[in-house]
């Protein structure tokens, strides 16, 4: 910690990374971590199937694959490329290609309406869609769209064609490489554009930290869908390790955390990411042995110390690490290394190249050590910012380019990170990011609601379910039931509002802005019950 800036640095080494302004892409960064000759065990291995594709395999229909999108597809570099995919074993040599030379991944929540990917399509400017036949009718009419179950598809990882010009693949790490979906600290949904450095800097820390590619029997468990911002990171994260990412796919999905442990089981995984309420599961569940387990890297929503408990008793060689993240900030900020694992309730430390900062919300000013306050991060994994979104970029970032995180948060005199509350307007349900303004919006399409508010509420499984509080018209009798089910037929399965409260009015501002905070204390006042 600095007095003199108010800034925390990691007190780990520096990761050295590639000068800024050398050209260079996050795969082609990717691949020269990988040894040679490359790693016998797979790149990929499905957990439902055990289909598995190997490391030149993988390479080779990356590079392919990006050749005949060029040459018969048509991509070029800057095009965005909307994905609307399960997890499925050619969605990573799908991201591989598209960022070798310079397209925009740009991954989508498959469970969305056809309304809300209508609205995402329309915010990331995609000019193609990536798809599967179950999800490619969800997808706007006119959105020229290659399905990857199809034989065209196939014949495009085979492809034996040339490259175009060498030249036109020297990708920036200044570059767009993927756009993801998030409402950061404000409820409208926004496009969040992270440079191919923001994926080099965080492979460069996740490689010193646990990079050991020759051991050969590392193998990682990826729980989060591949179109999160952690997930997608996830996805790719092995091929810069070396090591082998078994991927859940839908079949092993459908079973929930139980089908997720007896893959983990099935395949002795070594690491393995879970959200919250999956760590809940393993600590209770008794029947998974996971004895190769070494690593569980949790985050994106806050676990509870008394789960965080029960998770160590029940697996005391296992090391739980907590990782700090954020759509915007990249996929991790903070997190906990091997050494660190103890300190219960902790978020993690900050990571390697990454600066942080704990200000006064009010008033801006820095705070120090133990002082509450909001998370401001600065580093190369930060995104650049939102697409077309001035408004909310001057909002995000601070004059010196701080991000705001909207997380109201402390730092102890060991460096470790503890999340407190949050600042922002934003339901997370097993992870998921739910925007209150959003479903408010709905509810407001309602004729008999007069005004409405969306809100957090604790939950012990989900981590927080949302809540709607609801004016009625005068002699409407429209029910809670009523109430769910509009707004559960208009949105994607995670945002449902899962209970409704009849209230006289909703506190405002002067200025009509929901007085969130009043909110909150009058639903812990016990206004609600489950
Ligand atoms: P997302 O952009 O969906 O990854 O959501 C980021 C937000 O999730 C953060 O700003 C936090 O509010 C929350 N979050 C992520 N990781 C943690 C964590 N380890 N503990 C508490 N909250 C977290």
């Amino acid at each position: 910690y600095s007095p003199a800036t108010g800034t925390f640095r990691s007190l780990r080494p520096l990761v050295p990374l590639p000068p800024p302004d050398a050209a260079l892409s996050f795969p082609a960064f990717a691949s020269s971590l990988l040894p040679s000759p490359l790693p016998a065990h797979p790149a990929f291995l499905d957990a439902a199937t055990g289909e598995s594709v190997s490391f030149p395999a993988f390479l080779a229909e990356a590079r392919a694959l990006a050749a005949a999108l060029r040459s018969r597809a048509g991509l070029r570099r800057g095009d965005v490329a909307f994905v609307l995919a399960p997890a499925r074993l050619d969605v990573p040599t799908l991201y591989f290609a598209l960022l070798s030379f310079g397209a925009v991944v740009c991954p989508a929540n498959p469970t969305l309406t056809a309304a809300e990917i209508a609205r995402l399509v329309a915010l990331s400017g995609a000019s193609v869609a990536f798809a599967v036949s179950g999800t490619a009718a969800k997808l706007p009419a006119g959105l020229p769209t290659v399905l990857l179950d199809s034989d065209r598809f196939l014949s495009m990882l085979r492809d034996s064609g040339r490259g175009e010009g060498s030249e036109e693949l020297a990708v920036l790490q200044s570059e767009t490489a993927v756009i993801q979906f998030s409402s950061g600290t404000t409820g409208r949904i926004k496009a969040a554009a992270l440079p191919h450095r923001s994926f080099i800097a965080m492979a460069a820390g996740s490689h010193a930290l646990f990079g050991r590619p020759a051991r050969g029997r590392e193998r990682t468990l990826l729980t989060a869908p591949m179109f999160h911002s952690l997930g997608f990171y996830f996805t790719l994260r092995g091929v810069a390790l070396g090591q082998t990412t078994v991927v859940i796919t839908d079949a092993v999905a459908r079973a929930g955390a139980k089908g997720v442990l007896e893959a983990a089981d099935r395949w002795a995984v070594t690491e393995m990411t879970a959200s919250p309420p999956v760590v809940m599961v393993m600590a209770k569940d008794t029947k998974c042995r996971l004895g190769m387990l070494e690593r569980v890297i949790c985050g994106g929503a806050p676990l509870a110390v008394s789960t965080a408990e029960m998770f160590r008793r029940r697996f005391p060689d296992v090391d739980l690490c907590m990782a700090y993240g954020s759509t915007e900030a990249g996929g991790i900020s903070m997190m906990i290394g091997r050494e660190e694992c103890t300190r219960v309730g902790s978020a993690g430390r900050v990571s390697e190249n990454i600066e942080v900062k704990i200000i006064d919300h009010i008033t801006g000013k820095p705070l120090s050590v133990g002082q509450k306050g909001e998370l401001l991060v600065k580093g190369p994994a930060v995104m650049t910012g939102y697409v077309g979104d001035d408004e909310a970029n001057v909002t995000t970032f601070d004059s010196k380019g701080w991000l705001k995180t909207g997380d109201l948060c402390y730092i102890d005199q060991d460096g470790f990170l503890f999340v407190v509350d949050r600042l922002k307007e934003l339901i997370k349900y097993k992870g998921y990011q739910v925007p209150p303004a959003e479903l408010e919006l709905v509810l407001h399409s309602l004729p008999e609601i007069v005004d409405a508010a969306v809100m957090p509420y604790p939950h012990e499984e989900a981590g927080q379910i949302p809540i709607a509080l609801v004016v009625r018209q005068p002699g409407s009798k429209v029910t809670e039931a009523q109430v769910m089910d509009y707004v559960a037929k208009r949105v994607a399965p995670y945002k449902k509002i899962r209970k409704v409260l009849f209230v006289d009015s909703i506190p405002k501002s002067p200025a009509g802005k929901i007085l969130r905070r009043q909110l909150a204390n009058y639903v812990q006042r016990g206004a609600v019950s489950r």
